[in-house]
């Protein structure tokens, strides 16, 4: 049997629970393409306020988007992110830009403008691992094997806190599981795209598992779908 189209493998769950750890990490194993669509909302918040876009206005966000470049490409287990040329890989981190997300990511006109985006970059790729809240459900309900992680929030804030440090960052790890619980009920009750799994998702708790573990997981379940050539 041809297959048609892409072969995609979706990962989705809430902030903080690893995806953009284990996503690249299955990318480099498969030696397939990695795309962080969490990064795509952060650089259209990022350019919307710097281009002084009145982010009540969807309108004003979609004007944004079509005047302004946007890049990315892969740098070991992270993606770098261009908006004009400017690297913003670290800007788009920031946690006051990352509470202003939710308002651009709840825009029906913006999530379809960047679902169409993502397919188009899996179209050209051929092959990819792409990690979000709405990839198996929405911008890739055909895709080959479809993973849904969780953790306990206490762990998420953790795992968060440690990732900000690392970039130089100290917040505490009450105001972050704070942020977090707030995005999950944002990201969970938007009417477009909400955070959910899709109902042929494999569910992975990744509390008390390291992200190599959460990655062997998934090489299997990949590997028993696709044959390798
Ligand atoms: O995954 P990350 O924390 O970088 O995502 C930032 C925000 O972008 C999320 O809180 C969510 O609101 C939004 N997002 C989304 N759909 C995706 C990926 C991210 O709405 N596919």
């Amino acid at each position: 049997m041809t297959r048609r189209g892409p072969l995609v493998v979706t990962i989705d769950g809430p902030a903080g629970v690893g995806k953009s750890t284990v996503a690249s990490r299955l990318a480099s194993r498969l030696g397939w393409a990695y795309l962080d669509t969490g990064a795509m909302y952060r650089a259209v918040t990022w350019a919307a306020l710097n281009k002084g876009a009145d982010l009540d206005r969807p309108e004003a966000v979609m004007e944004v988007i079509e005047r302004t470049a946007f890049a990315c490409e892969a740098d070991g287990e992270t993606m770098r992110v261009r908006v004009d040329g400017v690297d913003v890989s670290e800007a788009i981190r920031d946690p006051q830009l990352t509470g202003r997300v939710r308002q651009v990511a709840s825009m029906p006109a913006v999530r379809e403008r960047l679902v169409a985006m993502q397919r188009a970059f899996a179209a050209r790729q051929g092959r990819i691992v792409t990690e979000g809240r709405d990839q198996g459900t929405v911008a890739f309900p055909e895709a080959v094997c479809k993973f849904f992680l969780t953790a306990a929030v206490e762990e998420r804030a953790r795992r968060r806190q440690e990732q900000l440090a690392q970039a130089g960052r100290s917040v505490s790890r009450e105001q972050l599981r704070e942020d977090i619980e707030r995005r999950d009920a944002s990201d969970c009750q938007r009417t477009v795209g909400p955070l959910r799994p899709a109902p042929d998702a494999l569910g992975v708790d990744t509390t008390d598992l390291t992200a190599d573990q959460v990655v062997d997981v998934m090489v299997e379940q990949v590997r028993a779908r696709v044959s390798p050539d």
